[in-house]
């Protein structure tokens, strides 16, 4: 007897599968993703050969949980734990670090990020993907170096012009010439944006290299906006409108702290120059206070908000209208986060911008 069953569709299938599985290969190939898997329960290690080539494990080595430990370098061993419970937690987690290579010895930096399996077979696995961005982060590196050298090297004589500049200054009164009134107000217009781009490249250095310290005193928060947004008040442009609780001490950098409310608020009169009125509320919660800047300007597109506090990064078109590094805002997170605060935006195209921040009380 002879049974005939028609399995076109089973082989259209497979033959999809296949398809599908191999252009997934190349991505993976191309891309030189380090692809592996983890039985959360055993910690037994599953590798492509990328990924046993970045951590420097022989072919078919067995490789586990301490293994993988052992190859991080001692100062991200512990952020690379927390990450590893954030991926049990949260479902996923991303990961940059630097590991020894165990063959080559060689110090990589690695970036990654690790999915918990949700499907009911695999529930205990984790998997994720793993690139070597050491070259990357090399050049990074040198260009933080530059920038570190260069704004210290700018220092002294930018100090000293702004001495001369101060004197000239003084001197003015005793000249009725137009001409020279007209170019000291120009130089001294000059000068206060080259300061403001050279301390933004000087804190850049403070905080890329890990090098911020904090002086922390007790001051009230709200105080501070006399003294550091004096040029806004000054001008008779712009309104500040201070809201909230105006009466709340807390314990941190000052001057840091001064320089995210400036950083902010000079945003919202570079980004939102139409918004006449800026508004600074002041929210006590039990533990820490939260500080927001809210403009009515054009908004920022939701796609851009997460990379915002990224370094260098610039929304398209503001490059064209205004001058800036894309620093601004990274140094303001930087500063927020030594702090042990959060900042963030809440922004809608068309209905303005609030940027917020918190700090700790004490
Ligand atoms: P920059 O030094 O270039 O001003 P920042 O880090 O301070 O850099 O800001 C990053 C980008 O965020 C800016 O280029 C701008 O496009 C956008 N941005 C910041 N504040 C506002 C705001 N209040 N309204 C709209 N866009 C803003």
């Amino acid at each position: 007897m002879v049974v005939c069953v028609e399995i076109t569709d089973q082989v259209t299938y497979r033959k999809k599968l296949e398809e599908n599985e191999f252009r997934l290969k190349m991505a993976v190939e191309i891309a030189e993703l380090g692809v592996w898997s983890m039985d959360i329960d055993t910690g037994i290690f599953e590798l492509n050969d990328r990924c046993r080539k970045i951590y420097g494990f022989l072919p078919e080595e067995p490789v586990n949980l301490e293994k993988i430990r052992a190859t991080i370098e001692p100062k991200y061993l512990a952020g690379a734990l927390e990450v590893f419970d954030e991926m049990i937690a949260n479902k996923t987690a991303a990961y940059e670090h630097y590991i020894i290579n165990q063959q080559t010895g060689q110090r990589l930096w690695i970036k990654g990020v690790g999915k918990l399996l949700d499907t009911d077979q695999s529930k205990s696995r984790i998997s994720g993907i793993v690139l070597d961005l050491t070259h990357q982060k090399e050049v990074q590196q040198r260009k933080d170096d530059f920038i570190g050298i260069a704004s210290h090297e700018l220092k002294t004589p930018i100090t000293s012009l702004k001495s001369s500049l101060q004197l000239l200054n003084a001197l003015k009164e005793e000249t009725d010439n137009k001409m020279l009134h007209k170019l000291i107000d120009m130089s001294n217009r000059s000068m206060d944006k080259i300061s403001s781009l050279l301390d933004a490249l000087l804190s850049y250095s403070q905080v890329s290299e890990g090098q911020m310290i904090l002086n922390k005193t007790t001051f009230n928060i709200s105080e501070i906006i006399n003294n550091c947004c004096g040029h806004v008040i000054a001008s008779n442009e712009y309104t500040l409108v201070l809201q909230g609780d105006k009466d709340v001490g807390i314990n941190a950098d000052e001057h840091r702290v001064e320089q995210v409310v400036v950083n902010l608020v000079n945003n919202a009169i570079k980004y939102a120059p139409d918004s006449k009125t800026i508004y600074i509320i002041i929210e006590r919660y039990a533990s820490f206070i939260k500080l927001s800047v809210k403009d009515n300007g054009p908004g920022i597109p939701e796609d851009q908000i997460p990379h915002l506090f990224e370094r260098y990064y610039r929304i398209g078109q503001s490059d064209k209208y205004q001058s800036g590094l894309g620093l601004g805002l990274y140094i303001s997170s930087e500063i927020i986060k030594r702090h042990g605060g959060e900042i963030g935006v809440i922004s809608k195209l068309g209905e303005g911008s609030t940027f917020w921040f918190t700090l700790p009380i004490d």
